[in-house]
């Protein structure tokens, strides 16, 4: 098979079995079924495994401190609005060191894709509890807290602004994954995906709890409904995640 037109020349260097393979190929596939051109897509991560994205595709991309690719991606699209500009990274990147910045992304409903890549663990630093693992899971030296569920999050930010567009994908679904950041960069405003996925080297067992028990949103979920999508999104993360879009709404800026 030839080798994207977004990926770089940089091996991925991330562990065998690791989710973030499946989103990198997710995200250039849909860069490709866009039928963006490199120079037209910006991409600015944080700092963690998920983070290294950054130098695995050839756009306009920028690894940056820890926590700071959503200020930075507001910044770019501000200055570029041309561009179609993505701020990604992982669990604790974007919801514990930059965990303010989320809300204000929201609230300002930039025209941005913003892609969590969320594996329930610091796997950089070699397997600290983040803010999504799940309760009372034991980590060296640590005992994780209630987690945050990122979709609920967002979806409350939600409330009250004029943001906008919330899904969530598994990285054991790179299909299904694609079709949403398709989807979510079309969207005009604030998207946000939180992508299920593993870390077989530090925490495997909540991605493989909660891939068993993942189901797919029917046609019977309104995503223009705010209140249903919060709805959905009220399991915790290990019993019964839903995937696919939890609320659409206008983009008005
Ligand atoms: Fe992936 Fe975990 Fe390895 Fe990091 S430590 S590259 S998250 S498998
Ligand atoms: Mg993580």
């Amino acid at each position: 098979m030839s080798q994207s037109l977004f990926r770089s020349g940089l091996k991925a260097v991330w562990c065998p079995g690791c989710g973030d393979f499946a989103v990198l190929s997710a995200l250039t596939g849909a860069l490709e079924e866009l039928a963006l051109q490199p120079h037209q897509v910006g991409l600015l991560s944080g700092i963690g495994c998920s983070s290294r994205i950054a130098g695995y595709v050839d756009v306009y991309a920028f690894n940056l401190l820890h926590g700071r690719a959503i200020p930075t991606a507001e910044g770019v699209k501000l200055a570029k609005p041309e561009l179609t500009v993505f701020a990604i990274g992982g669990d604790g990147d974007l919801f514990s060191i930059g965990g303010g910045h989320m809300a204000h992304a929201v609230r300002g409903n930039y025209d941005l894709t913003v892609i969590c890549m969320n594996n329930f663990v610091y796997g950089l630093t070699k397997g600290q509890t983040s803010p999504t693992t799940p309760l009372g899971m034991v980590a060296p030296g640590t005992e994780a807290d209630c987690p945050i569920d990122p979709v609920f999050s967002v979806l409350a930010y939600s409330v009250g602004t004029r943001a906008s567009f919330v899904a969530q994908g598994i990285s054991s679904d790179p299909k299904h994954l694609r079709g949403l950041i398709i989807q979510a960069v079309r969207h005009p405003g604030l998207s946000f995906i939180n992508v299920l996925t593993c870390c077989p080297t530090y925490r495997k067992e909540p991605f493989l709890a909660t891939k068993d028990r993942s189901r797919y949103i029917d046609e019977s979920h309104d995503p223009g409904d705010l209140m249903a999508a919060m709805n959905l999104a009220q399991n915790p993360v290990t019993d019964a995640p839903h995937l696919g879009v939890f609320y659409r709404g206008d983009g008005r800026k």
